[in-house]
């Protein structure tokens, strides 16, 4: 098995770290600045039985509409228009203007698994319920996965559900 998997959310969602913790190597710079990654990075992940091909994206342009963002989105979208699955990355909590904007760019014939990263932020768990609520009720998504991309937890799972579209 072998497939394209994009990782796609707003800025400072941790795509990058994500995506460098799943690989294992620093391929895509990590900044707390917002959107250092201009360019979409590929790495791959070869398990046992599956062939990963990460695809990163610099994340949607959702504000100031000019030439150069609106030639990003179509860059992004075409990027989906030819990926397995892609996931959608959100930060534990927090479900934004620009989250919602990444949201309304997503194909709606791909699967699209919800990552709910910085779980490890989220003292009192049972608030994550209202917020899971508060997501999946833009779009319905084919699994949700809570992870911790720093402290890499749940990646196999994330893994696991994301092989199924390999
Ligand atoms: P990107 O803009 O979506 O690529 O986000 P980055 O990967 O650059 O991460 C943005 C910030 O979030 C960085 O300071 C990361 O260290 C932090 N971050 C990423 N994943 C996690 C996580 O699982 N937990 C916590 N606490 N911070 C994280
Ligand atoms: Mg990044």
């Amino acid at each position: 098995r072998s497939g394209y998997v994009a990782i796609v959310g707003r800025p400072n969602v941790g795509k990058s770290t994500l995506l460098n913790r799943l690989v294992g190597e620093k391929i895509s710079i990590v900044s707390r600045k917002a959107q250092t990654t201009r360019h979409r990075i590929t790495g791959i992940l070869t398990n046992d039985d599956a062939q990963f091909v990460f695809v990163d994206t610099p994340g949607f342009q959702t504000e100031h509409t000019n030439a150069l963002n609106r030639a990003m989105n179509r860059g992004v979208t075409q990027t989906l228009a030819d990926v397995d699955v892609v996931l959608f990355v959100v930060e534990a909590g927090r479900f934004d203007a620009k989250d919602k904007a990444v949201l309304k760019l997503l194909p709606e014939d791909r699967p699209v698994i919800l990552v709910v990263n910085k779980v490890d932020k989220i003292a009192e768990k049972e608030k994550l319920l209202p917020f899971l609520a508060a997501v999946t009720a833009e779009r319905s998504f084919t699994a949700v996965v809570p992870v911790s991309a720093t402290k890499g937890k749940q990646l196999e799972q994330l893994l696991a559900e994301a092989r199924q579209y390999l």
